[in-house]
């Protein structure tokens, strides 16, 4: 029965929802999570945390739970002073707590960054293939986003990129180092060049995500930030610390960047489970980086047998290796689909020609070139 003034409304997707115009037929971030004996495509590290650091995160969680009817420590205090200390120990540069900044997942670190420093009328430049959530961040918060230039090779073409800055004046810059899916690391020296020609467009904020500099050959690019105000770094602990289940990122910056997103998080926004787990991991680091050590020789070892293979392989500063190219019938595609029959999930970003894998323990990698190794057999065949 309808009562008076009511309308029946026949939605049948979210289209037909009043939902935001800019939103209207888009599709959401969605990585297959598919069941399949070898997973290699989220970039995930393939070791479970080892059972004394379990053990731990299980005695804080509960110390936590003792007071969960209290709100937590609104500004994770003793976290962020444990962050600026893994920090200063590993990236030779010192930050204290008043420079670092927490949320949950680097993802929510970025969304607030782009909440403070975009947002409706403003825009955000990214240098393309790169991580799509901040495209997609951006879209999410009324960020009008623009899709820069790379070279072939994927490495970042500093006069396309400049001019692109120059013609734009983007209220947020994106430089992802080593960048997601190709693997490419920044140089400082063009960190340095996109940060100038981004401040003479007019002041805004330059981001470089750091989200797997802990598997580069090279150094972290955080002492940049020193005397660069407008110089963010942002990490995770889902990648190096194998710890993508507790959702933790944060950023090092200026303190007046940590004061500026205060603006915009939510109330309590770091949950105190979350942050003794984050703790608890934080004192097991010497251990988790030693995994990295692992991974950082298994990446080297797939480009290596990739190319004996006979791939393209873009190089590789992260836990994960792009190669190519795959330009006959159905292209990329049809080759993720030809490796998933063989029992192994790898990435179809949409670059076109190219896949990405994820370094996995060396028995997972064995199964990953074991199926490419097959294909090969069957095309040449
Ligand atoms: C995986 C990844 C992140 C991490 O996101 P979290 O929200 O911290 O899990 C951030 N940036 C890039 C480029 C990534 O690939």
């Amino acid at each position: 029965m309808e009562g008076p003034g009511q309308v029946t409304q026949h939605v049948t997707g979210i289209d037909d929802l009043p939902i935001r115009d800019e939103l209207k037929g888009k599709s959401p971030y969605g990585a297959p999570q598919l069941d399949v004996p070898v997973r290699l495509n989220t970039n995930e590290n393939p070791y479970p945390l080892p059972e004394p650091l379990v053990q731990r995160i299980a005695e804080r969680v509960a110390e936590a739970a003792r007071s969960l009817n209290r709100y937590p420590d609104r500004d994770a205090v003793e976290l962020r002073t444990e962050l600026a200390r893994y920090l200063t120990r590993t990236a030779k540069h010192q930050v204290g707590v008043e420079n670092v900044w927490a949320a949950n997942g680097s993802n929510e670190v970025i969304q607030q960054l782009l909440q403070t420093f975009g947002g409706p009328g403003r825009t955000a430049i990214g240098f393309e293939p790169s991580y799509s959530m901040h495209g997609l961040i951006s879209r999410g918060t009324g960020t009008g986003w623009i899709s820069g230039p790379r070279n072939d090779d994927f490495t970042i073409d500093v006069e396309a990129a400049t001019k692109a800055i120059a013609e734009h004046a983007p209220d947020v810059t994106f430089i992802t180092s080593p960048n997601n899916p190709t693997g490419t690391a920044v140089e400082a020296e063009t960190v340095l060049a996109l940060y100038e020609a981004a401040q003479a467009a007019k002041p805004s904020l330059v981001v470089v995500d750091e989200a797997y500099i802990e598997f580069s050959h090279g150094d972290s690019l955080l002492p940049l930030i020193a005397g660069r105000p407008n110089l963010v770094v942002s990490r995770t602990m889902s990648k190096a610390f194998g710890a993508a289940g507790l959702r933790l990122g944060y950023l090092a910056a200026h303190p007046a960047v940590v004061d500026a997103v205060q603006l915009v998080r939510l109330p309590y926004h770091l949950s105190a489970v979350t942050q003794a787990t984050a703790l608890a991991a934080l004192e097991h680091t010497d251990t988790l980086l030693a995994y990295v050590e692992q991974l950082k020789q298994e990446r080297d070892r797939l480009v290596g047998e990739l190319r004996a293979l006979g791939y393209e392989v873009t190089p590789s500063d992260a836990n994960f290796v792009q190669f190519g190219r795959f330009e006959g019938e159905g292209g990329a595609h049809a080759v993720w689909q030809q490796i998933l029959d063989r029992g192994v999930l790898v990435r179809d970003n949409g670059v076109p020609g190219w896949l990405r894998v994820t370094a996995g323990t060396p028995e997972e990698n064995d199964a990953f070139l074991d199926a490419v190794r097959d294909l090969k057999k069957e095309h040449s065949a």
